[in-house]
């Protein structure tokens, strides 16, 4: 039996052992509040025992409120561009700036509470329908919850389900369909009530249906918001005045929509 509890002991040690997620570095952080202002001055990021960089070579500039599609084919850096903003990852040269203080000196915590982001892939965890959507949430406004349950659909697929908001979504939500998933993750992103929306793919496992009322849904919303949605579906795009093409980890162009598409498609 002492042979049976240490084994189970283990991984719990392992966990009370491990250190705690990087704070803000500077100490400055506890409810500082974003305003939402991005700056990328050079930066490049290479993965762990990866050969070359995913990221290189960027600068950008976003100021709050502005509404911008990254768009770029398989591979091109789109999802690694997000991740560094909500601090996954760290970059390796250059500096990312948040209303004009060095991204580290934001606690991942402080970050992700203003900056809601959407995975690419679900990172739904197996518990409730409920638990999922309000896991880690402080008190959201029930106004907001049902509006965001409405927008992204999770109102209509839970309200089919005999256990409604109880129901087990199971490992990774798997119980539920691709597009399913991605309506709680949107959900979530948006009960938060963030200052900065990043979406990863958002609707890539939707119908044109649902994802069109999405568009129609979210677009008040997002008033006074910064959007910035990585995407290859052209409708989502009816949701950005701005784009930015990527191409193997470069940004090749950066510009008003009308104008960067246009070029595009001349070749
Ligand atoms: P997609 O359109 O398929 O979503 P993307 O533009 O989002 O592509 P990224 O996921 O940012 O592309 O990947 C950029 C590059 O980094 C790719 O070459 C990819 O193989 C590499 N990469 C992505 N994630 C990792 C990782 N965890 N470890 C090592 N390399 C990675
Ligand atoms: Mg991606």
């Amino acid at each position: 039996r002492v042979i049976q509890a240490r084994k189970t002991l283990e991984p719990i040690r392992l966990v009370l052992n491990a250190p705690i997620e990087r704070a803000g570095d500077s100490g400055l952080s506890g409810n500082r509040k974003i305003l939402g202002k991005l700056d990328f001055i050079n930066v490049r990021f290479t993965y762990p025992g990866s050969p070359s960089p995913s990221l290189q070579d960027i600068n950008l500039s976003i100021r709050p409120g502005e509404r911008i599609g990254i768009i770029g084919r398989v591979g091109s850096g789109k999802s690694t561009l997000l991740r560094l903003i909500v601090r996954l990852l760290n970059t390796d040269e250059g500096a990312i700036q948040l209303d004009d203080s060095d991204i580290r000196q934001y606690s991942p915590r402080d970050i992700r509470r203003q900056i809601a982001y959407m995975r690419q892939d679900s990172n739904l965890f197996d518990d409730t329908l409920r638990a999922n959507l309000f896991f880690g949430l402080e008190q959201p406004d029930q106004r907001l919850v049902d509006h965001a349950l409405a927008i992204s659909g999770v109102a209509h697929f839970a309200a089919k389900n005999a256990e409604g908001f109880s129901f087990r979504v199971g490992p990774r939500g798997e119980r539920l369909s691709g597009g399913e998933r991605q309506a709680v993750g949107l959900a979530r992103a948006m009960i938060g009530d963030p200052k900065m929306l990043l979406l990863d793919e958002p609707t890539a496992s939707m119908d044109n249906t649902i994802e069109r009322q999405i568009i129609n849904g979210i677009s008040p919303w997002l008033n006074g918001k910064t959007l910035i949605v990585a995407t290859h579906r052209a409708a989502l795009l009816d949701l950005v005045d701005r784009i930015i093409l990527m191409q193997d980890g470069r940004i090749v162009a950066d510009g008003p929509k009308d104008q960067v598409l246009r070029n595009l498609k001349a070749g």
